[in-house]
């Protein structure tokens, strides 16, 4: 696919803004990343300083058109991607009052349970797609209610990050259905601010900006800003949606049958449906993309961290022999991990060592080895955990199959595909077929592609897949698959019997 041509996926992440430029057949002619750091002020809390983000914002997109050695006229359009779930309370000349509260903030946890428990959050979750859950604006909001009620009163408005970028932009408050479908504020099926909900908070429609579809143009951007970021104020700059969501595209993981896999440090699993999908037992989200494409997914919290673990509490020795060989330790413990079959010889490993989002919704799950015998070595806790990674994205997996039908084919990303062996095992515990495709910048490249069906570029998402290389692909071993789905079931099972238990032992952690 050819386009007349540049265009820019501009990502604004947790740990970066970055700004990346795509020639006019997908090839990366040029990127630049600003970074900013997460503020705790509480050990619970997890915030972001706004005016930092906007200054990373037009600075990458800047240098990343320098770096181009590009011109306003060829460029096509600019598209947004941003991080989901921020909230920031701005009064009436849009200064914040409060920074950018991320989706790592867990302070609303007790208005999050009341939500579930005394306040129908499950019939709130059908009806907005958003899991009840402290990462969201909706108990965020809450527990500014109950625990700054001055500030709350002062707040103008609550917006997003990408919110408030696009004011100081343009002057205008509105915010695309897919950030808006992550506040747990917006019914899914008018795409429209939900009235109970609104009552519920205590605020009204005008505290949010106007909801657009994603596809949404900005134009006449602040001459000043316009000429710092070396585009002119009529670029068409399009609203794009959540990085997500926009994930999902930019891996090609776009029509129906077709999940997209991130292990990272946390791990997610997704689908595009034609159709808005929500789970009868609240185990999944639904974001809207477009109006036929709706992202069904879940969060895990345990994913790579957990090989991490390994590697800082118990890896000193790897470590030390990594270091002489001039490896990374992690490509020797997975050395160590494939000395031993699948199913580590009976050891499974429950991974929930931050709790539990997707598919239980459990914050006091708790890790734990079960099996273990003397037989057991070094690398079968190395493999078990490897497994219990998979395992959980696997829960996820199935919780989404009840939901849209079967998956056929899995696109896999983050630093778990960094090794060949942790992404067969993925394969092997699915039992389907695993791509890794090129796309370091899967965000980016989806605010590209909505950006350039936007403005009438391409006739659909789904042509931007001819921009996305396969490097590798996995086809699962089918013994190893039933050994997995033996032990799978075993894991599922010992989760459930566990559950009173996990609660007991976190009520004592909590204790110390
Ligand atoms: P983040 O989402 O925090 O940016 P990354 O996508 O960089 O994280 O993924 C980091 C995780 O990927 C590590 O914690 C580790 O589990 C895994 N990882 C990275 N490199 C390798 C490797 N060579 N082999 C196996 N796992 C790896």
């Amino acid at each position: 696919m050819t386009t007349r041509g540049n265009v820019i996926g501009v990502d604004i992440g947790t740990t970066s803004t970055k700004a990346v430029i795509f020639g006019e057949r997908g090839k990366v002619i040029a990127s630049h990343a600003v970074d900013y750091p997460i503020i705790k002020p509480h050990p619970d809390w997890a915030e972001q300083d706004p005016d930092l983000i906007f200054s990373a914002v037009v600075e990458s997109i800047s240098i990343a058109i320098q770096n181009a050695n590009i011109l306003p006229h060829d460029i096509l359009a600019l598209g947004f991607s941003t991080a989901m779930h921020s909230l920031i309370a701005v009064d009436q000349s849009g200064q914040p009052l409060t920074r950018s509260i991320i989706w790592a903030d867990n302070r609303s946890v007790k208005q999050a349970d009341r939500l579930l428990k005394d306040m129908n959050g499950l019939e709130v979750y059908k009806r907005t797609g958003t899991p009840i859950h402290p990462m969201s604006p909706l108990p965020k909001l809450l527990w500014m209610k109950e625990e700054a009620p001055e500030l709350f009163q002062r707040a103008y408005k609550f917006i997003s990050i990408k919110e408030y970028v696009q004011y100081q932009l343009y002057s205008t408050y509105i915010v695309d259905h897919s950030i808006a479908s992550a506040t747990g504020l917006l019914r899914l099926d008018t795409l429209d601010w939900d009235e109970e909900v609104l009552q519920l908070v205590g605020i009204s429609r005008d505290h949010l900006s106007d909801p657009v579809p994603t596809t949404h143009i900005l134009i006449g951007m602040k001459q000043e800003f316009a000429n710092k970021m070396g585009v002119s104020p009529d670029t068409p700059f399009v609203v794009g949606a959540s990085d997500g969501v926009l994930a999902n595209v930019g891996v090609g993981a776009i029509s129906p049958g077709e999940a997209a896999i991130t292990i990272g440090t946390s791990g997610a699993v997704r689908t595009i449906s034609p159709v808005q999908k929500t789970d009868e037992k609240g185990r999944t989200f639904c974001y809207a993309l477009t109006d036929n494409h709706w992202v069904i997914g879940g969060p895990t919290n345990n994913g790579g961290i957990l090989l991490r673990w390994l590697r800082d509490e118990f890896g000193s020795p790897e470590r030390e022999v990594a270091r002489k060989l001039g490896i990374d330790p992690y490509e020797l413990l997975t050395q160590y991990a494939e000395k031993v079959p699948a199913g580590s010889e009976g050891l499974i490993f429950l991974p929930f060592l931050s709790g539990e989002r997707a598919p239980y919704w459990n914050a006091n799950a708790r890790g734990t080895f079960f099996g273990l015998s003397l037989h057991h070595k070094r690398e079968h806790f190395i493999r078990s955990v490897m497994e219990g990674v998979c395992m959980s994205v696997y829960a996820v997996a199935l919780a989404i199959r009840d939901l849209t039908g079967p998956i056929q084919e899995i696109r896999v990303s983050g630093g778990f595909a960094k090794s060949p062996f942790w992404r067969q095992m993925l394969s092997d515990m699915t039992g389907k077929e695993l791509l890794v495709p090129e796309s370091h910048e899967a965000s980016a490249l989806g605010a590209a592609a909505v950006a350039l069906y936007a403005i009438g570029e391409i006739d659909s998402l789904e042509r931007i897949k001819d921009w996305i290389e396969i490097k590798h692909h996995h086809v699962p071993n089918k013994e190893n698959t039933s050994v997995y789905l033996e032990l799978f079931y075993m894991y599922e099972r010992l989760y459930n019997c566990l559950k009173d238990e996990f609660d007991a032992i976190a009520a004592f952690q909590r204790k110390l």
